[in-house]
């Protein structure tokens, strides 16, 4: 037992929060959370929350799931860790392996084991120019992103994503590294219809490559929908013309899949959605289901192949890469998600009905769109929807419907204007009621506020 009470006050002393307002926190008092079970977590005070976004879009398989912590209690005790380095490995890194590379489609053999997603991203950023360099191309250099992309927080995923608030902290991003539009139509579409914007921005990706020259330009990287961002759908037309560019063009692609792979778009992963071929894809997050910290880059025969027999020996990897512990989490957290069908239940039944009362929310007066795919959902708010007219200063107005969803037990993610929702997979019917219920709720009462 430990003292609930004072532990507030311990992490205001002690503990430094990741994107936190540390001042505001410490005043507040840090929100404590003790346990979960199913969608559900539970405060120090005991107050319930349904989880609308997963933890950090990350807990799929829901939490309490006995399996996982017997599985790697089991490998805990056998192994409770060994290294990837100079050629050795243990049984459930082997095993996970096989399982990740299966579920990713023909082009995916081989992966690539890291302890995080920006990990991952660093990782492939590394390989894609030691893979230029080992087929001739060595000045293939230049990696193309996107403005508001989101792929991770070390020095090379902070400076792939196109997050200004991280740039301008660390001087970021690190030469090498470019950014182009974001296929966000809602907030940039002006008069163009959703499929021309789309197009149009598609085509910046060609107009930086001509501009940079193809002969340097390694890759480009985005997420299937951007999730940090503010869950951006992209329009129809987007997609099919970026895997066109990149392919006429000679450009790697990347398919950042840490939050949209295993299963959150009803597909297992974000790039079969969308219908097109990736040379990498970063991966982290709901491999393991948040259970126990796991990454890695999924890596298409194209590249492994030159790895292999031209490169041979790639001098890069983590003390935890394929951790044996976190590998047993991640094979068994894969196990219940085809035991429990979960990839085709989100595409064919929970994902839809999400869709509907996701969706109904569109019918607020404060709501200019609602959209989801899968159990992945994106909400603008709008200052005046007949116009599309976004808030002057939209930095606080999620924030405050967020507010109002947590006092009334719902945990929503706000960005800006927009609202994030991300439920766990195995999410019931009627929760998916009361998720709506609550955020209509929340909904009325920012909007009432707002016009006092
Ligand atoms: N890529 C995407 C698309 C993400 O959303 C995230 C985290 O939210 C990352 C990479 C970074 O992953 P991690 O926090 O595990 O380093």
């Amino acid at each position: 037992t430990y003292p609930l009470s004072n532990l507030a006050a311990i992490d205001a002393a002690h503990h430094l929060h990741p994107f936190s307002d540390m001042k505001k926190l410490n005043a507040d008092g840090t929100r404590i959370i003790q346990r979960g079970e199913g969608v559900h977590i539970f405060d120090s005070h005991g107050k319930k929350y349904l989880d609308g976004f997963a933890g950090l879009w990350c807990v799929n398989i829901g939490y309490g799931r006995k399996e996982i912590a017997d599985a790697v209690a089991k490998q805990m005790n056998e192994l409770p860790y060994y290294n990837t380095f100079f050629g050795t490995t243990s049984s459930p890194t082997t095993l996970l392996a096989e399982k990740v590379t299966s579920k990713a489609g023909p082009r995916f053999n081989h992966i690539f084991f890291t302890g995080s997603g920006s990990e991952a991203n660093d990782t492939w950023f590394r390989m894609a120019r030691v893979y230029w360099a080992a087929v001739g191309k060595p000045q293939k250099k230049t990696v193309i992103a996107r403005r508001n992309g989101y792929h991770g927080s070390t020095v090379a995923g902070a400076s792939l994503g196109g997050m200004k608030y991280m740039h301008e902290q660390g001087d970021l991003p690190i030469p090498g590294i470019v950014h182009i539009g974001q296929p966000y139509w809602y907030g940039e579409g002006g008069d163009l219809t959703p499929a021309e914007f789309g197009l149009k921005v598609a085509r910046e990706l060609e107009a930086k490559i001509d501009e940079l020259g193809e002969e340097n330009v390694a890759a480009f990287v985005a997420e299937p929908i951007q999730g940090a961002a503010g869950v951006i759908i992209p329009p129809e037309t987007y997609w099919p013309e970026i895997d066109r560019i990149c392919k006429a063009r000679n450009i790697l692609l990347v398919t950042d899949e840490v939050i949209c792979g295993f299963g959150r778009l009803g597909e297992w992963f974000g790039h079969q959605y969308f219908g097109v071929e990736p040379d990498f894809a970063p991966i982290a997050k709901g491999l393991s289901s948040g259970y126990l910290p796991i990454g890695g880059v999924l890596v298409s025969d194209r590249i492994a192949d030159v790895l292999i027999n031209e490169v041979g020996d790639f001098n890069h990897g983590f003390t935890y890469s394929g951790h044996p512990v976190c590998a047993a989490a991640a094979l068994e957290n894969l196990r219940i998600i085809e035991e429990e069908k979960l990839v085709e239940r989100v595409r064919d039944d929970i994902g839809l009905y999400f869709a509907k009362k996701w969706g109904a929310l569109a019918e607020h007066d404060f709501v200019g769109e609602a959209e989801s795919i899968g159990l992945m959902g994106g909400l603008q708010l709008a200052a005046d929807k007949k116009t599309r007219t976004r808030f002057e200063k939209p930095d606080p107005i999620g924030s405050l419907v967020r507010n109002h969803a947590l006092a009334n037990g719902l945990v929503l993610r706000a960005t800006g204007d927009r609202m994030l929702a991300s439920p766990p997979l195995v999410i019931r019917h009627e929760e998916v009621d009361e998720m709506a219920r609550i955020a209509k709720l929340a909904l009325d009462a920012a909007w009432k506020e707002l016009r006092a």
